[in-house]
């Protein structure tokens, strides 16, 4: 008979364990199988098959454990009735996790986390309370690496089948705080664990999740509401991104390839793994909660999104974070204003602003350069100079150059000669110096060591480079060259 109180959130294998180790007996087998007899029952499963056999042995009732104890009510939100009450009766008749299996909710996107979790903090506080430190439910649960309550990392231990062991009861470790994005999946999972509301239908919460993707510009606001499902799929990752490690995160997120989500992921699909769809909440509401209420308001918000339809939004950069990371990176890569503009789809004005209010100097349109500057660029033009480099002498940017240089047409030919001129003397130096430095080597040997060199001269300098090569080799010596070498 178990005597011990189970606590707040405590797993029944973690009541159980406590049951076996005070129970006096010698031997932990002969406790365990007077509790939860001799059926070889994976003991640290997240839905375990032995809770009928602890209530029978307590005071407790076998739904009041499956409902508080295990994580059962986690799978219960997005599942259907008849699912989930033949999950309820499978475990109350003690079948083995491989039947819950069948079900599609633990298989393939993300198996049971390989570790039991523990929160140092929580370990602490009812070591110091109650005498012992206990394994939580909602620490058990899928993608969860944080204390919801706490926010630090949770410490996992290797969970292997018949283990029976608590958390450490003085953890003396050095708390970490985890990322946001951990304590948020944390909370969300918590949450869900404890909701008690009644099944969601998937085409209406499929429908909740698609008008909460067109308010934030995901998805059209027609009445149709189609999905941008790469945007989807980046707000997702972006939201998630310090826990793509995790393997039951990773499992969700590695799903289509890095391109959009695959049919599975679907809100109509036959798996309705919990995990993959708390990522979806977190990507796009603040709670469980929220979404809930997105949920049962779906005509009103709909008629809503369709009446705003035509009325324009105005545009507000200066709240668009991604607007000013570009342009302050372009204006630093020497673009014009007008070419930003351009690419960016938003006012000069715009532009000027965000330059300023960042403190970056603005290139200067041709227009507004001087006469003196003028003089200057175009005998910078008439020797040659590539336009970048003037653009970096005059301070302005590159595409200024080239709008001036469009204003003296005759100087492009020149200019060519100029650059045309250099590379030849450039190219010459070197097989002149090739040359030099190795004396004996064959036309093919230079020809391999120098090769942008020698297809430069051979393309375009081909006189020159014939009568600077060492003579060539007749075809009878090089035959008998390679004799000798067989020889
Ligand atoms: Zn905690």
């Amino acid at each position: 008979m178990i005597t011990l109180p189970i606590y707040s959130r405590e797993t029944v294998y973690s009541w159980l364990v406590r049951q076996v180790l005070l129970s006096g007996l010698p031997y932990p087998r002969a406790a365990l199988k007077s509790l939860i007899g001799d059926q070889h029952f994976q003991l640290t499963s997240l839905l375990p098959g032995y809770s009928k056999s602890l209530a029978e042995n307590s005071l407790c009732d076998v739904d009041e454990l499956l409902n508080e104890h295990t994580t059962m009510n986690y799978f219960r939100l997005f599942s259907s009735p008849s699912k989930y009450e033949s999950l309820r009766v499978e475990l109350e008749a003690g079948c083995s996790i491989t039947m819950v299996n069948q079900h599609g909710w633990l298989a393939t996107l993300s198996q049971q986390p390989r570790e039991l979790r523990y929160c140092p903090v929580c370990a602490t506080d009812e070591y110091l309370r109650l005498g012992v430190a206990y394994w939580h439910v909602e620490h058990q649960l899928p993608g969860c690496i944080a204390c919801a309550k706490h926010g630090v990392y949770l410490i996992g231990i290797k969970r292997w089948r018949n283990m029976l062991e608590l958390p450490l009861q003085h953890p003396d470790q050095h708390l970490v705080i985890a990322p946001s994005a951990a304590t948020k999946l944390a909370q969300l999972s918590v949450e869900l664990l404890c909701c008690t509301d009644a099944f969601l239908a998937q085409r209406q919460l499929a429908q909740a999740y698609r008008i909460r993707l067109a308010e934030l510009g995901l998805a059209t606001t027609t009445q149709k509401l189609y999905i941008d499902q790469y945007g989807f799929r980046e707000k997702i990752e972006e939201t998630w991104r310090a826990l793509r490690y995790e393997p039951s995160v990773a499992a969700v997120l590695s799903l289509g390839h890095g391109q959009m989500f695959p049919k599975c992921m679907s809100f109509y699909h036959q798996s309705q793994h919990p995990l993959r769809h708390l990522l979806v909440i977190g990507a796009l509401f603040s709670s469980v909660t929220e979404m809930l209420e997105y949920y049962h308001s779906l005509n009103a918000r709909h008629q809503t999104l369709l009446s705003q339809r035509h009325v324009r939004q105005p545009r507000t950069p200066y709240e668009d974070e991604s607007l000013v990371r570009r342009v302050l990176s372009q204006l630093s890569d020497g673009l014009s204003m007008n070419a930003i503009s351009r690419q960016q789809r938003c006012s000069a004005k715009i532009i000027k602003r965000i330059a300023l209010q960042h403190g970056v100097t603005i290139s200067r349109n041709p227009k507004f350069l001087h006469h003196a500057a003028r003089r200057k660029i175009w005998r910078l033009l008439l020797i040659g100079q590539p336009c970048s480099e003037i653009a970096k002498i005059m301070d302005c940017s590159k595409a200024a150059i080239e709008l001036e240089l469009s204003y003296y047409p005759e100087l492009k030919p020149l200019r060519k000669k100029i650059q045309y001129f250099k590379l030849q003397q450039k190219h010459r130096t070197a097989l002149l110096k090739a040359t030099d430095a190795f004396p004996n080597y064959s036309r093919t040997q230079l020809q391999k060591r120098y090769k942008a060199t020698y297809s430069w001269l051979y393309k375009n300098d081909t006189d020159w480079l014939n009568s600077h090569l060492p003579p060539t080799i007749p075809i009878s010596e090089r035959q008998l060259g390679k004799a000798k070498n067989a020889g």
